[in-house]
């Protein structure tokens, strides 16, 4: 009977959890999260205003509660907790699904001006993340800009735009809901590199800009036109194409008055952040040109775009984890079909999955082919896997060397405690946002 370690809870670990228990008829799971909750990005990285794509947690709820998958949340794997040698001890196998912790840099001056921050710093802070810091985002800012043309630069020009009476019924902390209701940011520019062609958004996030109250979203036919695709799409993939159609149609209309105002820009390369009085003031960027092969070049024409708020969106990046092999240019764990490999060589017992195998892109649903190509690998295996002794229950094992995890109950105990929390302030669920009140519901309430 095999016990395998999946390391991360988001959509890829639960997948691989699944996967693993519709495989094989006797596998034993534990899922181990850094955090005392569940699901990652999916709790901490889905926008509050997304529910349709946040209530998938249903179906990972699901996975977590089957008899063969524990969780067990609040257990650190590496430094500072459990190393991932006395991981590889304890089971017979470790699936390591951690995706892509941290953001990419620009590199440019003054990225790091206070007033810049990166869209995953603003999405923890509205998302209740527990290591995220109140920094005041929206204090004082007029105007934003937002760097990158993803969907996660979508999704953060959408927050900007969106008042009280949208956020309040998701699941926003208090806190964040109370900053974005009091905003006074009615400018943000949404600003990509290259053209529309090569945006990185997709259609219905990009559409859905156009459906928010009081908002309108402005597009300069002059900078479209740049991109050669523009006067004629129809040699373009269809989800690049729909694009284009989208922008058009706001090209095309009338100028429109609203509260918000989202600019949408094109061929501009950010090379500088400019401060006053020791804050971001503006961004200069450089116009770029198409060069026909899908890049840019530099023009030497500079346009400088006012903003008190700079959100980085260019994407995340992996963090090496201490004691696994790791791929500085991609940001990945080396690997073949999801076998780790050392020195190009398999490392028997060690796989990955999701981000931390394939780099930071797709959809939710992407996880799933991935995790079972990781999976089938891993049971191909298990004949050579199940030959090495491991412990009885790893999870008696960490206990006797102190680790505490926050277990099912636990979690629970923190979803009830977010109902009061919200039944209290007159809304829905609203998230706990910081460690002590989530270990306190966990420890305190677990039934
Ligand atoms: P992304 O899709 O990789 O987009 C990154 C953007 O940053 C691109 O426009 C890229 O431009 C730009 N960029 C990179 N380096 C830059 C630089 N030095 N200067 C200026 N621009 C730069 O990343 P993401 O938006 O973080 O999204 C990550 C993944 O999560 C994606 O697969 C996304 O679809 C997914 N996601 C999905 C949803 C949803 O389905 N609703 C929501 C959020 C995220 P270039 O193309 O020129 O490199």
């Amino acid at each position: 009977m095999l016990r395998i370690a999946v390391v991360g809870s988001g959509p890829s670990g639960c997948y691989t959890a699944q996967s693993l228990v519709q495989q094989d008829p006797d596998a034993l799971v534990d899922v181990l999260d850094r955090l005392p909750c569940p699901y990652g990005l999916v709790r901490y990285g889905v926008a509050p205003d997304h529910e349709k794509i946040k209530s998938l947690q249903n179906n990972l709820r699901t996975v977590l509660e089957h008899e063969r998958v524990r969780f067990l949340g609040g257990v650190q794997i590496g430094p500072g907790g459990v190393p991932t040698t006395r991981l590889r001890d304890l089971y017979h196998a470790v699936v390591y699904c951690v995706g892509a912790a941290t953001d990419r840099h620009l590199g440019v001056p003054g990225e790091d001006l206070p007033g810049s921050w990166s869209a995953t710093e603003f999405v923890s802070w509205y998302s209740a993340h527990p290591d995220s810091v109140d920094d005041g985002f929206v204090l004082g800012a007029r105007s934003a800009v937002v760097i990158g043309i993803g969907n996660v630069a979508v999704d953060v020009t959408r927050m900007l735009a969106r008042g009280t009476a949208e956020l309040s019924p998701t699941d926003m902390p208090q806190a964040a809901l109370t900053a974005l209701g009091a905003s006074r940011v009615t400018e943000v520019s949404m600003v990509g590199r290259r053209g529309p062609s090569q945006a990185r958004f997709t259609t219905k996030e990009l559409r859905e800009l156009g459906t928010l109250p009081d908002t309108a979203v402005s597009v300069d036919p002059a900078e479209l036109a740049l991109d050669p695709a523009y006067a004629d799409p129809s040699g373009l993939p269809a989800p690049q194409r729909r694009n284009i159609e989208a922008l058009r149609a706001w090209a095309e209309a009338p100028p429109q008055d609203a509260r918000h105002r989202i600019r949408l820009r094109f061929f501009l390369r950010p090379v500088e952040l400019l401060a006053e009085a020791g804050r971001v003031s503006a961004v200069r960027f450089e116009r770029t040109a198409p060069d026909g092969r899908g890049a840019v070049t530099g023009t030497g024409r500079y346009e400088d775009i006012e903003a008190q708020l700079v959100l980085r969106s260019v994407g995340y990046r992996g963090v090496p984890l201490e004691g696994l092999p790791f791929d500085t240019t991609t940001g990945t764990v080396p690997h073949s079909e999801g076998r780790v490999l050392r020195e190009g060589r398999v490392a028997p017992g060690e796989y990955v999955a999701g981000w931390i195998k394939r780099g930071p892109t797709g959809v939710i649903g992407t996880n799933r082919p991935c995790a079972k190509e990781t999976v089938t690998s891993l049971l191909e295996d298990a004949a050579v896997l199940v030959r090495r002794e491991v412990a009885q229950d790893p999870l008696t094992a960490l206990r006797a060397e102190g680790v505490e995890p926050v277990e099912w109950p636990g979690w629970c105990a923190i979803e009830r405690a977010e109902a009061e929390l919200g039944a209290s302030l007159g809304r829905g669920v609203v998230k706990l946002p910081d460690w002590e009140s989530l270990l306190g519901a966990a420890h305190h309430n677990a039934l």
